[in-house]
């Protein structure tokens, strides 16, 4: 029998570390290190489980990239002594996140699965427990002795998927979560199956992890409506110091023709700022070009998003930025797939 896996479970804040206080009727911060008295299940699963947290938890509302540091970091430290991690996050802001760290994590190796839950660990009916359980299990997974899993992956409700494939659906559900255009790398029912086909094609010789820590945060993000007024896109792209706008369109990258629209755009983009066509619809792709209504977008050098996500846009977009990639350059780069989070 091969070594028995070393999984690091580290603790960002949310919803999944809070235990009831039925005193009180409040939530509080579950004390991670009775994790084991409280999950006994646990103890079943044939991995070594560490356990660390930010320095300071927090609901995953107030994420930043400050805490994008800290977790990278954190993740360095450990990389090398660990087969995998798990960070439980708050959902809020979860699909960022994944984004973010497929990004700033260069020839990624091992598994790092986020998780979180819409109840509290120690809710009678939580959602935590499998969430959790499962989620330690798809870290440990491992074939001759490697990982099977190696990118950034958000597990909820039986379901994982490709991290900066996702985003937020729904604030109530136990399926909160959706990937509309990648399919889910695993799913959990009677087995763990797992679908080899959609998992991230691997170098043949692994590389060095690269860390990448700086973010630029001087990107915007617009979503069109109709009656939306010059004055606000122009204030919009008048931000000081503004890199990068992802602009949220309609249907297949779709936008008004009116002359002003347009001339605004492109002069913003003539003065240096990178414009990016991501679709408003759930799923989907943008097709530049289609219609006439994205065939001006196209001429004037807005960049194709495809089908990306927001969350996947902006935190690409932060990535590029902050690790200096020249404005020639910017548009080709960002069209391509990186880490699996665009066709
Ligand atoms: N507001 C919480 C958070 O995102 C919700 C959750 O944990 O799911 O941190």
């Amino acid at each position: 029998m091969g070594k028995i896996p070393s999984i690091l479970m580290i603790y960002t804040g949310g919803t999944i570390g809070m235990v009831k206080d039925y005193g009180t009727g409040a939530l509080k911060a579950f004390d991670f290190e009775g994790l084991l008295k409280h999950i006994p299940e646990l103890g079943q699963l044939t991995c070594n489980i560490k356990n660390t947290s930010l320095t300071d938890p927090i609901d995953s509302s107030n994420m930043n990239p400050v805490y994008w540091e800290e977790l990278v970091s954190i993740i360095e430290t450990h990389y090398h002594d660990h087969d995998g991690f798990v960070v439980l996050h708050g959902s809020d802001t979860m699909s960022y996140s994944a984004s973010a760290l497929s990004f700033m994590l260069e020839n990624l190796n091992k598994p790092i699965i986020f998780t979180g839950s819409q109840l509290p660990i120690g809710d009678l009916r939580t959602d935590a427990k499998e969430n959790l359980i499962t989620a330690l299990q798809i870290a440990a997974a491992q074939e001759h002795g490697n990982p099977i899993i190696r990118e950034v992956c958000l597990y909820f409700e039986y379901k994982l998927y490709r991290g900066n494939r996702t985003t937020k659906i729904n604030a109530e559900h136990f399926e909160a979560f959706n990937s509309p255009n990648y399919p889910s790398l695993a799913e959990s029912g009677f087995n763990l199956k797992i679908h080899h086909a959609n998992l991230l094609v691997r170098p043949k010789k692994s590389k060095a992890l690269v860390v990448h820590k700086k973010m630029d945060q001087n990107v915007a993000i617009l979503k069109l409506f109709p009656g939306m007024g010059a004055v606000l896109l122009d204030s919009i792209l008048r931000t000081p110091q503004l890199k990068v706008l992802i602009l949220e369109t309609y249907g297949a990258g779709n936008a008004p023709t009116d002359e002003w629209f347009l001339n605004t755009l492109e002069q913003a983009i003539k003065s240096g700022i990178h414009i990016i066509n991501v679709t408003q619809c759930a799923g989907g792709s943008v097709v530049m070009g289609h219609y006439e209504t994205s065939k001006q977008l196209s001429q004037i050098q807005l960049i194709d998003g495809k089908d990306i996500t927001t969350e996947a846009a902006v935190t690409k977009a932060m990535y590029l930025v902050g690790s200096g990639v020249s404005d020639a350059l910017f548009k080709t780069v960002f069209e391509t797939s990186l880490r699996g989070e665009m066709h």
